[in-house]
Formats: structure tokens, sequence, C-alpha cells
């Protein structure tokens, strides 16, 4: 996890002394510019007064144009008339040193005698200053210094070149001024320390204030992060849970798939015997039965085998669908002898409890690409139910018409109870009754509709269902135009 107050202690720690540091020496540095142009101003306000003193006593001493050394110009009696002068003029004033330059760069006059006599051209401070006329000025610290008052330890000097204008205006000598800066340094260094120790109070302030923000926020993350983590894995727990019962879900509804199909396919061979049998001795194939009641009771093995067969038969289809290894047979099929077929077969049953069957078929209802047996399945599936749950007089419609576009639609309608609307989406599922109706008084398994649904599906259909509890049921199958053949004009036939 990011660490914040880490991050925040170092980052901003390091920021601040950065800061702070850049800010001193800033100010240091413009501080000690600032001393070094007052005392230079400073410099040229005494060059005025030394030039005022000297000049117009050794102008034409200093400017003589004649080849002198040092030793010639120490003996000169001007140099100890200069000296005294010098001496009087800097005693109380921050002047430590002088020396007078003749403007081809022979020092005339130093303080520091032992450099009278030497040659300053090459200088470039000395040769602008005597060029052009404009100071010079240089800062430096000397850990030693030959002041005009004897020798200076450790100081910080400001040594300025100075032009010395005559009467005409014309720079006719410079002078170099050497001030003792220290002072004035020291107390840049009073002041950079008051500065330090404000800046190092203020930041610490600020530091300690951003601090204990960034602190209370670092607490928050962290608990938010913490409650987010916990909350993920929860979920996580959670998602694999839901996973693994997807997966036990999945493994118990194929295990009960393979159960289903097993046991019908293991029954439907005793079954086929009882049937059988049962056949052969209402028959009374191999001789009479005696007591009438033995042919009457191998009747009724022979209808509930047939029934038992038929109920085993739906489930194997069923588990056959639920496994996905439900195959349909396709053909071209002539759809409306099927379903007039079927409405035959269920005429006999409808009108012995009193409801009307009739069939509409369009005129043009064209053949059909699909599994006849399957087809068949489905209208006796929903045949059978509309009578089941139609009262006596009531009505059964079965009505094929082609759809705009090509497709097909064949409806099956009654007049009966009715479904609930709670239960419509629940019976399309295998094994799906509405309880209650007719207190079970009707037979079923509960898998006609589901069976039904699929196979329409199976066929590239839909099967819907409407229905209003007391008024009727309509199931409605479509099919897509695909399904439709077309049909073959029926040539006349000679012979
Ligand atoms: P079964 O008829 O064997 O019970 P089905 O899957 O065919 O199973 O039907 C499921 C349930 O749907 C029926 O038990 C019945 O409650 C209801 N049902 C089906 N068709 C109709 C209908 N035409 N009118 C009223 N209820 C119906």
């Amino acid at each position: 996890m990011f660490r914040l107050l880490r991050y925040y202690s170092f980052t901003s720690g390091l920021a601040l002394l950065a800061v702070a540091l850049v800010l001193i020496s800033v100010y240091r540095e413009v501080s000690l510019n600032h001393v070094v142009e007052m005392v230079e101003k400073e410099n040229v306000a005494m060059s005025r007064a030394f030039a005022n003193a000297i000049w117009p006593r050794f102008s034409d001493y200093v400017t003589l144009d004649a080849p002198r050394d040092g030793d010639t110009l120490r003996a000169r009696p001007e140099t100890t008339e200069i000296h005294d002068i010098a001496k009087g003029l800097v005693s109380g004033l921050s002047v430590v040193k002088i020396k007078i330059y003749r403007l081809d760069g022979l020092t005339v006059y130093s303080s520091e005698f032992s450099q009278i006599g030497e040659d300053k051209s090459q200088n470039l401070s000395f040769a602008k200053t005597a060029a052009v006329g404009t100071p010079t000025s240089k800062f430096g610290f000397r850990t030693t210094f030959m002041g005009i008052n004897g020798p200076l330890k450790d100081r910080y000097i400001t040594e300025s070149y100075l032009p010395i204008q005559g009467k005409s205006g014309a720079v006719e000598g410079v002078f170099e001024l050497y001030s003792d800066a220290t002072a004035r340094v020291a107390a840049v260094t009073t002041d950079v320390k008051w500065l330090s120790i404000a800046l190092v109070w203020t930041f610490g302030l600020l530091y300690g204030v951003l601090f204990i923000i960034v602190r209370r926020a670092d607490k928050i993350i962290k608990r938010q992060y913490s409650d987010l983590h916990h909350e993920v894995g929860e979920r996580l727990t959670a998602e694999q849970k839901l996973r693994q019962a997807l997966h036990d879900a999945e493994y118990a509804n194929k295990a009960k798939s393979e159960f289903l199909a097993h046991m019908s396919h293991e029954l439907r061979t005793p079954l086929n015997s009882i049937i059988g049998f049962a056949e052969t001795m209402s028959h009374e194939v191999f001789g009479k039965l005696g007591d009438p009641k033995y042919r009457e009771y191998a009747n009724d093995i022979r209808r509930s085998g047939n029934h038992l067969l038929e109920l085993i038969n739906e489930v194997l289809d069923v588990s056959k669908v639920e496994a996905g290894a439900m195959e349909i047979n396709e053909d071209d099929v002539d759809l409306a002898a099927v379903m007039k077929e079927c409405a035959a077969l269920m005429k006999d049953e409808a009108r012995k409890v009193g409801i009307d069957l009739s069939v509409s078929i369009a005129k043009d209802f064209p053949e059909f690409r699909g599994d006849s047996r399957r087809l068949k399945q489905i209208f006796l599936n929903l045949l059978s139910n509309a009578i089941k749950f139609t009262p006596a007089s009531g009505r059964i419609t079965l009505d094929a018409s082609i759809e705009e576009g090509g497709g097909l639609k064949i409806a099956v309608a009654d007049t009966g109870i009715g479904i609930e609307p709670e239960d419509l989406s629940r019976i399309l599922l295998p094994f799906e009754q509405v309880e209650d109706h007719l207190k079970r008084t009707t037979q079923g398994t509960g898998l006609g509709l589901a069976l039904s649904k699929s196979l329409t599906e199976l066929h590239g259909g839909k099967l819907s269902l409407e229905s209003e509890p007391g008024v009727g049921t309509t199931v409605t199958l479509r099919f897509p135009p695909e399904r439709a053949l077309v049909a073959q004009p029926r040539l006349p036939l000679n012979l």
C-alpha cells in the first residue's frame, strides 16, 4: 500500500529544507551585493575627498611622464607627504589602504610602500577605469592584509579603482581604495542568522500543520482501504461460493438427467412385456380366461401400461432435451394433414366431455420442413391439455394461418379454466403444474408444455402462452418463414 505519511514526511521535509536554503542563500547574495554597492558608492565619494586634498598639489608629480622605479619613488619626499595626508584622511573611516596610479599603470604611491613602482597596466579593472573613466570594484575575503595603520587579519575587503578627473574633466590618474567591509558583512551574517531562525520556525510550523492534515488523511485512506479490502474479500468469497453452487447444481442436474434417461430406458423393457402379455391375455390367444373379470383386468393392465409407457417416453424426451441430445428427423411434412389427424384423434375424447373441437386451416397453408412425429406430439399435448382443463360445453379451436412475412402461426385456444398470471412462466418448466386446479382430478406429469416448447424451439419456432383465469387459454406456436416450403402447383394427373 502507498505509504502517504512516510512519503509526505520525506518529500515535504526535503522540499521545505531546499526552499529555506535557497531563500537564505539568495538573501545572503543580495545583501552582500548591496554591501559592495554601498561601499563602492562610499569609495567614490571618498575618492573625491582624496582628489581634492591630494591632486592639486601632487597631480604633476603623479602624471610626470618619465621612467621611474620603486626605489626612486619611495625615496621621493612627495611619497612621505602623500602618506601623511592619506593617514590623516582615513582616520576614523573604513578605508584601510590607498594607491595612486599614473594612467600607464605605474604605482606612484601605495600606503604599502613595497608596492610603489609596480606596473598595474595588465590589471583589467585598472585598465577599464583608466580607459573608460568608470569605477570598478571587487569584493573578497583576506586572511592577512597590510593596512595603512599596520597588518590586519581575516577581513572582508572591497577594493575600488576610481578615476581622478582634472579640471577639464579628462581622466588624469587612478586611485585605488581598499575598504574594510567586515562589519557590514557581519551585519549581513547576523541578518541571515535571524532569517534562518525565522524560516525554521515558520516552515517547521507549516510542516507540523501539514503533517497533522496528512496523518488524518492517511488514517482515513487506510481505513477506507481496509474496508474495501474486506468488502472485496467478502465478495470474492461469495463469488467463489456461487461458482461452487453453480457447479454443484450443474453436476446435480446432469446426474438427474442421466439417471432419468437410464431409468426410463430400463423401465421400458419390462413395461413392453407387461403391455404385450396383457394384450395377449385380453385377446385370449392361448385359450379362455374364464371369468370375464380377468379380461377386464387384462385390459386395465394394458391401458395403464400404455399410459405408463407414454409418461416414461416423455421423461426420456425431457432428459434428452435437457442434455442437449434431442434431435429431430427433418422431412417434408404436410402439416395441415398432421393437425387434422391430431384433431380427429382427440375429437371423440372431446365429445365425450361435451366439448366442441373445431379446426381452421388457411387455404394456402404450405408444407412444412420438420419432424412429423414430434409435431404430432406437440399438437396432441396441446389439444389434450385444452380438453383436460376445459369444462363441459366449452370450445376448443385449432387455428393455422400464414403471417405477414411468410411465418406460420398455429394457435390452440380453449374456453377453459385459464391460468393465473403468476403461474404462466412457471408452467413452461418441466414438472411444473398449477396445483389446486380441479384438485388434481386430471392426470399429468407437468412435462407436456415444457416438451412442446422445446420441440417447437428445435424447429426454430417459439411457443407463447396467453391466458385469463375463467376465460380460457391460447397456446400459440410461431415458425419462421424458412420452415414453410413453397407449394408446388399440383399438375392434373392424366393416365
Ligand atoms: P400436465 O398437463 O401433464 O400437467 P403440462 O406441462 O402439459 O403438464 O401442463 C402443465 C400445467 O399447465 C398443467 O398441469 C396445467 O395446470 C396448466 N395448463 C396447461 N395447459 C392448460 C390449459 N389449456 N388450460 C389451463 N391450464 C393449463
